[in-house]
């Protein structure tokens, strides 16, 4: 008979160990090695068989042996010593602390001195350890990683997301290499998480009014991620109707509605969860909001609606929204882009009989809210368009992404260069204590004399690689390799045990794969744009590779394909048939069920990373940042990070032929790019020993990697990035919109600035129209213009009705080409000098001519206002 439910009955922790509940919820112990080892001295086998998992160790240990450790004084105090280091870890002043203290001085001024009160961070997944399987890749990692580092620099950041029933699926191979997947039911008692309580003791729950009168009722899981707070709403409840219990059932699954409703609970349920939360802890209010991709996007609706509520009308609202709403777009594939079918979202957004906006967002109306997912397609919402224009600040995720959003999303701006779109790039980091092996960590707090990894983020502390001896660096990643076999061993039998092969024919994997053997690794998504298959081009070349008697490359290959993605299936099914042949399999393998815990091994002993993605479609990619952490060299495509970093030394790049249209042909020449690389390049390097057995130069690459991008790869950069450069200017704008306006007594009210620059805003887009550049002379030259000849423009501008200082007008100076095109301009603030005729606006700049050449100049005018982000924001603009 099989059970329904299964649920986990714990021992009683003696009042001794009562800290180890603390420790095992805490979940700083992910990234923690001290804790790790106290848990695992508790029962080491257990601590095997539960997968390192502290909660799931408390929950089977048995209570003879809670007895007999509470009874072991040392044991006691070694649990003392950690459950202090945790407190003092959540309460002592870091980074964040420190910045409040230095910009907060008497002389600063009142807004630049003030950090914000909270951050709210909302993503649709969290890897933030294996035993909360709540990702699917590379953007729930990142998540993670965020809130590691934003704990680590003591950052106010709550982050909110889904907890789904079955998290993403287990992923095992049938005999025939087809991708086979299973949905273990997560139960959350067993699971690292609280309930969120209120005062009586009951579940919190948030509410949703759904189309038709039903109610979606969501109850919150709290994970304490160090000091960040992570909630996780759930709507398998009883209160729930049968349907809607499984709204959070798996993630990314199901079809455009279940996707849609679990948009609605993760944005406007997110907001709701948030206001519970902290009013139950005493917290706050966030004051800035951190979308990460569309998805949870109707996060800024819910806010509208608090907004109006409260009487604000809906574009002073919107106003305060954008002005403390950031947006990350984290990928420029197409299908990466939530895009619903329009008629879903009046269906549940619609109106209600008489009532502005629906039951679900009351006082909100829907032609607003269609209005910010508009695309070009008018049958679809754009979840990416509505979060840009929810934002008043938005980012992509290394130079080169930033760069192709700006064109990619330029129809916002229309009239502006994709350069001068409104999106910067903050390159994404990893968090090294998850990361980087023991031996790393170890390694860096005897250079640094200090258990405090904080000034990893200093180049100097990099440096201190250069006293470490290369027989001592080779010895470390030759352990990591060796590791790494051991594991791949044990999971290669596994898999063809669950493939259904004897186990008397499995004999070989014990000795598959070789320690002493230069390992490649390749595990990541199965998108068809990060080739997977791009190594099997030319299978008998690889094979090649792999056979070599005397230099031979072992790889190891992993990565899950999305459940309704039949093609990618196939690319895995082609690697498997691959890896089985009997000549190859000891020297390749694709290895099922990637997720945290294999992924940590493949970067420690990896000594290579291999990337083919299709350039510029890698948004950023940290898979080659965690092995570069690891002193694993990157074999890469110039794409996403890599395009930024890679340096000459510090790996290789694979030649791309970006621009060919023909994929095939493409294909055929990247993948022979990279076996020639491999061949001529990668394998000679590694085999290439001294008197010692020790390869000299592929060490120096491995010191140089860790010294030049060590300090570049990590999370803890990159968190504060966004701190400096997006949360700060978000709170300060939002600290300005909510006060008095000034330009006019009507604005004199609180929140009068966000009512005055709605008004402008109103304004300008409806005088825009019919603002014009009239006339444009200059004047002021030599016969001969040299280079810094002075240039006088004058320009008259007909401003419809609105203040010369409402525009700023520019003349842009600079190199023209052939067509006339004015090529990186330098842009000259023209000044407003009086009325002309007509009642038109003069406005002049003198200026030295930048550059030799031909040269060129253009005068344009643009929307001004003092609580706009940046001139390009409201995407108006008018040449002459
Ligand atoms: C880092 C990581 C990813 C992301 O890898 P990419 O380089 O972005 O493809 C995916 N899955 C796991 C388990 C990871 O640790």
């Amino acid at each position: 008979m099989k059970a329904l439910r299964r649920f986990t009955v714990r021992a009683h922790l003696p009042d001794r160990l009562a800290a180890l509940e603390r420790l095992s919820v805490n979940l700083r112990w992910s990234w923690d090695k001290p804790t790790q080892d106290l848990f695992e001295a508790i029962d080491p086998q257990l601590w095997e068989t539960v997968g390192a998992d502290p909660v799931g160790l408390l929950g089977q240990v048995s209570p003879a042996r809670l007895q007999q450790l509470a009874a072991d004084d040392s044991f006691v105090t070694r649990l003392d010593d950690l459950a202090a280091d945790l407190d003092d870890y959540l309460t002592r002043p870091l980074w964040y602390q420190q910045l409040g203290a230095a910009s907060g001085g008497p002389d600063a001024d009142q807004h630049d001195g003030v950090l914000p009160h909270g951050i709210a961070y909302f993503s649709m997944e969290f890897g933030v350890v294996e035993v909360l399987p709540n990702y699917s890749g590379g953007l729930g990692i990142l998540a993670g990683d965020h809130l590691k580092s934003a704990s680590d620099l003591g950052l106010p950041l709550i982050a909110v997301g889904l907890h789904y029933g079955s998290g993403y699926f287990r992923q095992s191979l049938t005999a025939d290499g087809w991708q086979h997947e299973n949905y273990p039911h997560l139960d959350p008692q067993g699971l690292p998480l609280r309930l969120l309580v209120g005062a009586d003791g009951k579940a919190v729950l948030i509410d949703l009014a759904l189309p038709g009168g039903a109610i979606l009722y969501a109850r919150i899981w709290v994970a304490q991620v160090g000091r960040i707070p992570l909630l996780l709403l759930d709507s398998d409840i009883p209160d729930n109707d049968h349907d809607l219990r499984g709204v959070t059932d798996r993630l990314y699954g199901g079809d455009q509605e279940h996707r849609m409703r679990q948009e609605i609970l993760a944005g406007i349920g997110g907001v709701r969860a948030i206001r519970a939360f902290t009013a139950l802890e005493g917290l706050p209010a966030p004051e800035v909001f951190h979308m990460n991709e569309g998805h949870a996007g109707f996060l800024g609706a819910e806010r509208i609606r608090e907004f109006i509520e409260a009487g604000l009308d809906f574009d002073t609202a919107l106003t305060v929204v954008r002005a403390s709403t950031v947006f990350t777009t984290h990928t420029p594939v197409p299908a990466g882009i939530d895009r619903f079918p329009l008629e879903l979202v009046e269906r549940y957004f619609g109106p209600e009989a008489g009532a502005v906006g629906s039951r679900l967002l009351p006082g909100v109306p829907l032609d607003r809210i269609l209005a910010f997912g508009a695309e070009d397609d008018p049958t679809k919402f754009n979840m990416a368009h509505m979060g840009l224009r929810l934002a008043q600040r938005a980012n992509g995720v290394s130079l080169l992404h930033g760069r192709v959003s700006r064109e990619m999303f330029n129809d916002l701006w229309p009239g502006f260069d994709a350069v001068e779109v409104p999106i910067g790039s903050i390159t994404n980091g990893v968090h090294a204590p998850t990361w980087a092996a023991p031996q790393w960590l170890e390694l860096g707090r005897e250079l640094l004399g200090s258990e405090d990894l904080t000034t990893l983020r200093e180049p100097e502390t990099w440096k201190g690689l250069n006293r470490v001896d290369p027989g001592h660096l080779w010895w470390i990643r030759s352990q990591l390799r060796a590791e790494l076999i051991d594991d791949v061993r044990a999971r290669l039998r596994r898999s063809w045990l669950e493939r259904g092969a004897p186990s008397v024919e499995l004999g070989w994997t014990a000795t598959a794969f070789d320690p002493s053997v230069l390992t490649i690794g390749f595990a990541r998504r199965v998108p068809t744009y990060k080739r997977l298959t791009l190594m099997l081009r030319d299978p008998e070349r690889l094979a090649r590779l792999l056979l070599d008697p005397e230099r031979p490359v072992q790889l190891i290959v992993a990565g899950k394909s999305h459940p309704a993605d039949e093609a990618g299936k196939a690319l895995i099914q082609q690697i498997v048939r691959f890896a089985d042949r009997e000549d190859l399999r000891h020297r390749i393998a694709f290895l099922p069920d990637y997720d945290m815990s294999m992924a940590r091994k493949l970067y420690h002993g990896c000594d290579v990373w291999l990337n083919n993605p299709l350039r510029p479609l890698e948004a950023c990619g940290t898979s080659g940042m965690k092995s570069a952490l690891n002193g694993g060299l990157n074999l890469s495509i110039r794409d996403g990070w890599w395009d930024e970093w890679f340096d000459g030394d510090n790996g290789w790049e694979i030649p791309t032929a970006d621009g060919l249209t023909d994929e095939n042909r493409r294909d055929d020449l990247e993948a022979a790019a990279l076996y020639d690389v491999l061949e001529h390049a990668v394998v000679s390097r590694f085999y290439d020993r001294d008197e010692h057995g020790i390869p000299v130069r592929w060490v120096e690459m491995v010191r140089h990697t860790l010294e030049v991008l060590g300090p570049k790869v990590l999370a803890s950069r990159m968190v504060r990035d966004y701190t400096e450069k997006y949360y700060l200017p978000a709170a300060r704008s939002l600290r300005r919109s909510v006060e008095p306006g000034r330009s006019s007594p009507k604005f004199d009210v609180p929140f009068g600035a966000a009512q005055e620059l709605a008004d402008f805003r109103r304004r300008v887009e409806r005088a825009w129209a019919h603002v014009r550049i009239s006339d444009v002379d200059s004047s002021g030259l030599p016969d001969t213009p040299l280079l810094g000849s002075e240039l006088t423009l004058t320009a008259l501008v007909h401003l419809d009705g609105l203040n010369a200082d409402e525009v700023a007008v520019q003349a842009l100076l600079g190199r023209v080409d052939a067509g006339d095109t004015l090529i990186d301009p330098v842009t000259v603030p023209m000044t407003h000098v009086g009325t002309a005729d007509g009642g038109r606006a003069s406005f002049t700049a003198t200026a030295p001519l930048p550059v030799t050449g031909s040269v060129g100049y253009a005068v344009r005018v643009l929307p001004h206002h003092r609580l706009l982000a940046g001139p390009t924001e409201l995407g108006l603009v008018t040449f002459a």
